[in-house]
């Protein structure tokens, strides 16, 4: 059989290739609402005060600090949301609740356990000014400020809340909101458009005839491309035409910023999609050194004014989704705006020996999870490979939450011995 031509590229290299031709998309305006999930595009700064008013910490009493403990009568109460539409003068007090704004006068607050109500009706009333008035016993000396949150404190006019290329999670949500800022500037999710590529290929719902079996990549990447907050443009299964794959690529090109396909990049007869990129566009790489996905194949092409990645993955199933975990998930998160867009890398100790592979590094697929026994009681993140790698054998993938690093090498990886995981998903 005849070697391909492609050099085998080293997977850091091949990463650095498509970081490099993947360029962020071009930020629009969103209403915060739907800004979750995405990547600021400029920093944000606050254009009030929060709080806008110095509020009450605690439910209790505003109060004139250097009035000092003692019974004092309660010239009235003001609750969050409200104004008190009297000032509190040297010698009384005013019932307040937490989160309302301190009324004229008062100078701190002090709270409720701190104090005891009296009835209106006890000796303590010997003001005949005060009788039928609410009293209450002071019992605690504060010092000016006390429990109160002077306009500002949580977030000062003109402040940084987020910078540029912030994550947009739930926090970070929550600050827009709370500075008002309604809509903000972020990155779009990426549009990408996924094809299945083999004549033996069926929909999942579809009955097996003879020599078939069902398409699994096309849901798998776009369950993966989803996860990743990219937007599926769902291109169905090609066959292996190379008329049909050349029209769905087509209309991938139009339609997303990426393209995915799987299969058809084996070297042979149907080694299609290669040549049909090569006329289309630009093969930055055709093969990699690596352990499942060596036919893996990238591509831009020039559309619109736009640059599209095109990532021709290999069609067993594991490979095709270790690889776009390893170049496509990159640079999916490049174009979303993610300043570090690769995957998170992370130490971790092995449970049981790992065969080394003699020719290619290997991204062995392991479940990874925290454990509190290893390096003598200070925990460790603990992997439990799943079981038989074939690169056919999805079950490999079942529950797989990092891939690891194993390098290339003769003999095993002891159990205990430490080496880089990528993060795929959550540790649990
Ligand atoms: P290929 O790269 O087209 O030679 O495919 C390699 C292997 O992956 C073959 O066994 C194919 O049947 C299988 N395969 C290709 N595409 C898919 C797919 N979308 N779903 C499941 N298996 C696939
Ligand atoms: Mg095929």
């Amino acid at each position: 059989m005849a070697e391909s031509t492609y050099p085998m590229l080293a997977v850091e290299t091949a990463l650095a290739i498509v970081l490099e031709q993947a360029a962020p998309l071009a930020p629009m305006r969103t209403a915060l609402a739907a800004a979750h999930r995405h990547i600021l595009a400029e920093a944000v700064h606050a254009a009030k005060p929060l709080p806008p008013f110095p509020a009450s910490v605690k439910d209790g009493y505003a109060v004139v600090a250097s009035d000092g403990p003692g019974v004092y009568p309660v010239i009235g109460e003001v609750t969050a949301g409200r104004i008190a539409d009297f000032a509190v003068q040297p010698g009384t007090v005013a019932y307040i609740t937490t989160g309302a704004p301190l009324p004229t006068g008062a100078d701190a607050v002090v709270m409720v356990e701190e104090t005891e109500e009296l009835s209106t009706a006890t000796q303590h009333n010997e003001d005949a000014t005060s009788v039928g008035q609410r009293q209450v016993r002071i019992q605690a000396r504060v010092s000016a400020g006390a429990d109160v949150r002077p306009i500002g404190y949580d977030v000062a006019v003109g402040q940084e809340v987020l910078p540029a290329g912030a994550y947009l999670g739930a926090a970070e949500i929550g600050l827009l909101a709370t500075i008002g800022a309604a809509e903000v500037s972020v990155y779009p999710a990426p549009r990408v458009a996924i094809l299945s590529t083999g004549d033996e290929l069926v929909e999942a719902d579809a009955p097996l005839n003879p020599g078939q079996i069902h398409d699994s990549n096309r849901p798998t990447l776009a369950a993966a491309v989803e996860a990743l907050g990219g937007v599926v443009v769902d291109l169905g299964i090609a066959g292996d035409a190379p008329a049909a794959i050349e029209s769905a690529v087509e209309r991938g090109l139009t339609e997303a910023d990426i393209l995915l396909t799987s299969g058809g990049v084996s070297m042979g007869n149907l080694d299609l999609l290669k040549p049909l990129l090569d006329r289309t566009g630009f093969v930055h790489f055709g093969r990699l050194r690596m352990k499942p996905g060596k036919p893996c194949t990238f591509a831009t092409v020039e559309r619109n004014g736009r640059r599209k990645l095109i990532f021709a993955l290999p069609g067993n199933p594991v490979s095709s989704l270790v690889t776009f975990y390893l170049l496509g998930a990159p640079a999916l998160r490049k174009l979303a705006g993610w300043p570090n867009p690769r995957l998170t890398r992370v130490q971790v100790c092995l449970s049981q020996p790992l065969r080394l592979d003699p020719y290619r590094p290997e991204y062995h697929r392991a479940t990874v999870r925290w454990e509190m026994s290893l390096h003598e009681g200070r925990g460790a993140l603990l992997a439990d490979s799943t079981g038989n790698q074939a690169s056919s054998r999805l079950l490999s993938m079942r529950s797989a939450n990092a891939l690891l690093e194993l390098p290339q090498g003769e003999g095993v990886l002891e159990a205990g011995a430490t080496v880089t995981a990528l993060l795929i998903g959550d540790v649990v």
